[in-house]
């Protein structure tokens, strides 16, 4: 199971607060050195992880990179991985999508695309600093969908509060036109669908703007209002909800339903974050201290710790009540201790799947998960 970051966008979203830099070639072909280093150094790690046979290039904007680079830095991973993977996933903005660029990822042996659409809403969109429209996002679907994809997953956000200048007669109803949007989307809604609330985080453009009194946050209750809206929607359009966040026609994400259990995984570039069952490590997210540690500089070592068995089990609990499947009751007792879990019971802010014996957050209380988990952890 491996991450591969690309640290490149071409220009920054308003919300967003990942660790990326501006794209330019000159960087671009020294972190392509670096990456390879690392991927040789790393081979019996990566070896190690390989139970789950997944590929994830995630970003900043994986779609910037030169397509002779990108199918560079795969066949270095397939030189240690072997190349045949149960899902090899790549994030791309729309606006990097042409029918020849759609033809490449197949070639290059994608078998699923993740596409950062985030609204239809043109107004939205030029607010959020995307580089795409709406027709963009449809038309570079469309090219997808020609190119042979058949498993496609699209972000989605909700909870936009109110910024000024916003002329949309009824903001909150945005979120009810993208999903109206999505499923209309040419040649099929997509397989995967991950609806995220647009949060706040300090360093992000966003924060400013609330600083400087010129967006209003959305209030608690309607963000709740339209989550359960998103929920509701996509369950009748036959989506199954199967973590926070996610929702899925038979198209499970495999290598993050893999992180959720709490499987081995190497994360490759800058940022990435790597974890053996024990031992958690994490590269600079700094393009530069990574490419100079790369190039023999000791000094920027990649950050590292050992998980106590404490914490694995909290990291156990936290990831397995996000999803659906939930957590064996017994196992979620004998970490947590009855009390809390009968409290939690009688609250009904957990639930016994009628699937099998485990607990989990009902969906109705999905967007208080983050408190119900504080409550056990
Ligand atoms: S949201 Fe994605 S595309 Fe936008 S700045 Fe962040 S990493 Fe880049």
């Amino acid at each position: 199971m491996v991450y591969l970051h690309i640290p490149f966008c071409k220009s920054f979203c308003t919300y967003c607060t990942f660790y990326s830099e501006l794209f330019s070639l000159e960087s671009v072909s020294r972190y392509e050195a670096a990456v390879k280093a690392e991927i040789r150094a790393r081979q019996q790690e990566i070896r190690d992880t390989l139970s789950t046979p997944t590929l994830y290039i995630g970003g900043g904007t994986p779609s910037v990179l030169p397509p002779m680079v990108l199918r560079h830095l795969v066949e270095a991973v397939n030189d240690v991985t072997g190349g045949e993977y149960q899902e090899f996933t790549i994030e791309v903005n729309p606006d990097d999508v042409t029918a020849e660029f759609a033809t490449f990822l197949k070639e290059l042996g994608v078998t699923r695309v993740s596409m950062g659409i985030q609204s239809f809403d043109a107004q939205t969109l030029v607010w959020m600093h995307r580089r795409h429209t709406a027709e963009g996002a449809r038309r570079a679907f469309a090219c997808l969908r020609e190119a042979g994809f058949e498993n496609i997953s699209v972000d989605l956000i909700f909870g936009l509060g109110s910024r000024h200048g916003d002329t949309r007669s009824e903001p909150g109803m945005t979120i009810n036109a993208d999903i109206d949007a999505l499923l209309s989307l040419p040649g099929g809604p997509p397989e995967h669908i991950s609806a995220y609330q647009l949060s706040i985080e300090e360093g992000s453009a966003l924060y400013e703007q609330v600083r400087q009194g010129r967006y209003a946050e959305c209030s608690d209750e309607e963000a709740e209002r339209q989550y359960l809206m998103v929920c509701t929607r996509l369950r009748e359009a036959g989506y199954e909800h199967y973590e926070i966040s996610n929702f899925a026609r038979d198209a499970r994400a495999v290598h993050n339903s893999a992180y959720w259990s709490g499987e081995p995984y190497v994360g490759l570039g800058p940022a990435a974050h790597s974890y053996d069952g024990q031992r958690r490590s994490w590269n600079p997210a700094d393009t530069e201290a990574y490419i100079r540690y790369w190039q023999g500089d000791p000094a920027e070592a990649p950050g590292s710790e050992i998980l106590t068995p404490e914490q694995r089990a909290m990291e156990r609990v936290m990831l397995s009540l996000r999803t659906s499947d939930g957590i064996p009751e017994t196992e979620l007792r004998r970490l947590c201790g009855d009390a809390r879990i009968d409290a939690l019971l009688a609250r009904s802010h957990l639930e016994k799947s009628r699937k099998n014996a485990n607990l989990r957050i009902p969906e109705q209380y999905g967007f208080i998960s983050d408190a119900i988990i504080s409550d056990l952890v």
